[in-house]
């Protein structure tokens, strides 16, 4: 419980990855709240980690909406007083290649894996500013680095996001906010159409990011553990 008395918020923080960090978070003794897309998916998350003996707050915020991930930072400040921890997670898999995905969906891709956690930095930051400094941790992707057929909107989305996660770290750095990112490769979660009901044994685990992320915020003040490949040790060969 060396975390306690300091306050993460974890976006996406319903269900995958972003469940299993706020569990972790919560285990290290940070008071943890999370986000997601609605009242509903979030009040069952709350009551779900609730039943488990993990205790969270949940507030909907759509990463898309800029009012929205305004709205959720003033409510952290306005019930915790603090944030010392924010984790980018929140994110939708779509797929199709560029001459078929709809200018809608590639839109939507990238306003929720991009403008999300720009507004959640933008908005962010003049609060851990207040409180002397912070830690933001971006979920990317080893999609951010390396581009696939059918991935045009997914692979903007995660290009974009380490350029932001980068330029914001150099940014935010005299100001005691460390940025991280980490690139994971597939997890099993039920992310997107391509995970459902595929065999997932030699994925990584949602906690497996989950350690990442404990372990990144732990580092001393004056080192930044900027960027952090997470690769499956035993993929399928091709
Ligand atoms: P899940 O689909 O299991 O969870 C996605 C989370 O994002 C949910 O909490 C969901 O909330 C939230 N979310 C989606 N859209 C919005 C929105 N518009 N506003 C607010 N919250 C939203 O996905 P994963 O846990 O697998 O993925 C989490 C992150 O990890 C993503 O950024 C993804 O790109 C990244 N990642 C995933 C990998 C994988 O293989 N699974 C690999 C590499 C990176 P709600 O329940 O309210 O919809």
């Amino acid at each position: 419980m060396e975390q306690q008395g300091r306050v993460a918020l974890v976006t996406g923080g319903t269900r995958g990855i972003g469940e299993a960090i706020a569990r972790k978070l919560a285990a290290d003794g940070f008071s943890v709240a999370i986000s997601g897309h609605a009242g509903r998916t979030v009040a069952n998350a709350v009551a779900k980690l609730g039943r488990d003996g993990v205790t969270v707050r949940g507030f909907a915020a759509d990463a898309r909406k800029e009012e929205d991930q305004k709205a959720l930072i003033n409510w952290i400040e306005s019930e915790f007083g603090r944030l010392d921890i924010l984790v980018n997670n929140a994110g939708i898999g779509e797929f199709g290649a560029v001459d078929e995905i709809s200018p809608a969906l590639f839109r939507e891709v990238v306003e929720t894996n991009l403008f999300g956690p720009y507004y959640a930095i933008h908005f962010a930051a003049p609060l851990m500013k207040k409180g002397g400094g912070g830690f933001i941790v971006n979920i990317a992707s080893l999609a951010g680095i390396n581009a696939f057929a059918g991935g045009c909107a997914y692979n903007a989305s995660k290009f974009g996001l380490l350029g932001l996660s980068d330029a914001a770290m150099l940014d935010l750095r005299h100001d005691g906010i460390r940025i991280a990112a980490i690139l994971p490769g597939s997890v099993a979660t039920e992310f997107s159409d391509s995970h459902r009901g595929r065999e997932s044994s030699w994925m990584l685990a949602p906690e497996d990011v989950a350690l990442a992320v404990s372990d990144l915020v732990r580092y001393p003040d004056r080192a930044i553990p900027s960027r952090l490949d997470l690769r499956p040790s035993r993929p399928p060969k091709k």
